[in-house]
C-alpha cells in the first residue's frame, strides 16, 4: 500500500486529517455571496477548480458550474487525468502563487450539494441488517426473504429527497396504525430512525436496453458518499406491503458533501463475504469491489455533546456497489450520470455494530442511554445525527467529512 503523498498544504499531511493529498473528494462550494461551483478538499482548504479552470491549469470539464455533473460524465479517462494534474500540483515543493490565490479556508465555504441527483436507488445490500429487520417482523428462521441471496434488492426512491449535510430535516407527517387500532391515524411520526449507508454516484452513463457488465459499472462509478436514508419506521411497517417503502423514506435523505472517488479508495478494496448461494454470471463477483471503510454513528440531543452509538465497517455489505449497478441496469434500464444508489443499512453482526436505532433499540423495546444522562429509543425533535467514515491507510486516512442533520418539529398543514 503506497504512504502519504505529502502536500505543501502542511494540514493535509497530519495523520488524522481526513483530506490529504492521497483523497482529493470533490464538492461544490460558496465563498461569501459568490455563486456556488466546483472545488477539491485538500488539508484545512478547498481549492477553486472554476479558478483553476479559468488559468487555464485543469482542462475545461464545466467546473464554474454548481454541480459536479459535467466532470461526471466527462468519464474516467477525463477523472485520472484531473487527478494526475492535482496531484502535481499540490505535491511538496509545487507550490505556486497562481494555486495559492485559489485557496479558500474550508471553515470559511458554505458547502452545497454536490452534484445534480438524477435519480436516487435504494438497496438493501446489507446483510446483518436484513437479517436483523425480518428476524424482528418474521422470526430468525423466514429472516432473509427468497430473493436475498440471489440478487440485491431495492426500490426507486426520490431525488428530490436528497440534501446536503447539516440541512435540517423536519419531523415527516404519516399514516399509521397500531396492530391493535380498528383504524389508522395521520400526524407526526412517533419511530423516526437514520441508516447508516454507503451511497455510490454513477458517473457514466449506460444506454436504455443495454446490460452493463460488473466490471463495466465498477468503472462507471464516479465516487462515494456517506448517506444516512432517515426512515419513518411506523409508517413503513403499515403502508410497505405489497409494493416496498413510499412515504417513510420520501421526506429526506442526508449526504456528505465531499464525493469521495474510486480512485482514492483504490488501496482500500476488499473481497465480498463467501457466498452462501452461487450468484448468477450477470451479478457474479469478479474481484474484491467491497472497500474497507470504518463508519460510525452519533447522537447528539439539543445543547449535549455527541454519544457514538455504533460502530461498524463497509466491507459487512454483501453486494458491491458495481454488483447493485448491473442488476439495475440488467434489466435495460437506462442509468444516468448523477444517479445516486443507496447501499441500504450497513451493519455488523454484533451488538455495537448496527447502523439503525431499529436495530440498537431492537424494535424500540430496549432504550438506549446517552453520555449526556438522556434516554433514547427513536430520535426526538432537536437531536443531531451524524455519520462519519473513513478508510486508514499507512500514515494517512480517506476520510468523507460529515454526514449531519437535526430533525425540527413536523409541520402543520397551513
Ligand atoms: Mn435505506
Amino acid at each position: 500500500m503506497t504512504g502519504l503523498i505529502r502536500s505543501w498544504i502542511g494540514a493535509a499531511n497530519e495523520a488524522d486529517c481526513p483530506f490529504p493529498l492521497n483523497n482529493l473528494p470533490y464538492g461544490v462550494f460558496s465563498a461569501g455571496d459568490e455563486e456556488p461551483r466546483c472545488g477539491v478538499a485538500i488539508g484545512d482548504r478547498v481549492l477553486d477548480l472554476a479558478a483553476l479552470q479559468s488559468a487555464g491549469l485543469v482542462p475545461d470539464h464545466g467546473f464554474a458550474s454548481p454541480a459536479l455533473n459535467p466532470f461526471m460524465g466527462a468519464g474516467p479517462q477525463a477523472w485520472a487525468q484531473v487527478r494526475r494534474t492535482l496531484t502535481d500540483l499540490l505535491r511538496v515543493g509545487h507550490e505556486t502563487d497562481a494555486v495559492r490565490a485559489a485557496l479558500h479556508d474550508r471553515a470559511a465555504v458554505t458547502l452545497h450539494l454536490p452534484f445534480h441527483v438524477a435519480e436516487y436507488t435504494d438497496f438493501y445490500a446489507g446483510r446483518h441488517h436484513a437479517f436483523n429487520v425480518g428476524s424482528m417482523f418474521r422470526g430468525p428462521e423466514n429472516a432473509l426473504p427468497p430473493n436475498w441471496l440471489h440478487m440485491p434488492i431495492g426500490y426507486n426512491g426520490r431525488a428530490s429527497s436528497v440534501v446536503v449535510s447539516g440541512t435540517d430535516i423536519h419531523r415527516p407527517l404519516g399514516q399509521t396504525k397500531a396492530p391493535e387500532a380498528q383504524m389508522p391515524g395521520f400526524g407526526p411520526c412517533a419511530r423516526l430512525d437514520i441508516e447508516l449507508e454507503l451511497g455510490a454516484v454513477v458517473g457514466m452513463p449506460s444506454q436504455m436496453g443495454r446490460p452493463v457488465s460488473v466490471d463495466e459499472a465498477d468503472a462507471m462509478i464516479f465516487g462515494y458518499v456517506l448517506l444516512n436514508d432517515w426512515s419513518a419506521r411506523d409508517v413503513q411497517v403499515w403502508e410497505y406491503q405489497p409494493l416496498g417503502p413510499f412515504q417513510a423514506k420520501a421526506f429526506a435523505t442526508t449526504i456528505s458533501p465531499w464525493v469521495v472517488t474510486g480512485a482514492a479508495l483504490e488501496p482500500f478494496r476488499c473481497a465480498s463475504p463467501p457466498r452462501e448461494k452461487e450468484l448468477l454470471p450477470y451479478i457474479r463477483d469478479t474481484g474484491p469491489m467491497l472497500y474497507d471503510i470504518d463508519l460510525s454513528v452519533s447522537m447528539a440531543p439539543q445543547g449535549c455533546i455527541p454519544t457514538v452509538l455504533s460502530r461498524t465497517n463497509a466491507k459487512a455489505l454483501y453486494y458491491s456497489a458495481a454488483q447493485q449497478l448491473a442488476h439495475h441496469a440488467s434489466s435495460g434500464c437506462a442509468m444516468r450520470t448523477g444517479d445516486l444508489l443507496g447501499s441500504g443499512t450497513i451493519s455488523g453482526p454484533e451488538e455495537g455494530t448496527h447502523g439503525s436505532l431499529l436495530e440498537m433499540t431492537w424494535g424500540g423495546r430496549h432504550p438506549i442511554t446517552l453520555d449526556c444522562g438522556r434516554v433514547r429509543t427513536f430520535i426526538e425533535d432537536g437531536d443531531t445525527l451524524a455519520l462519519h467514515g473513513h478508510a486508514t491507510g499507512d500514515g494517512y486516512r480517506i476520510g468523507f467529512g460529515p454526514c449531519s442533520g437535526t430533525i425540527l418539529p413536523a409541520m402543520t398543514f397551513p
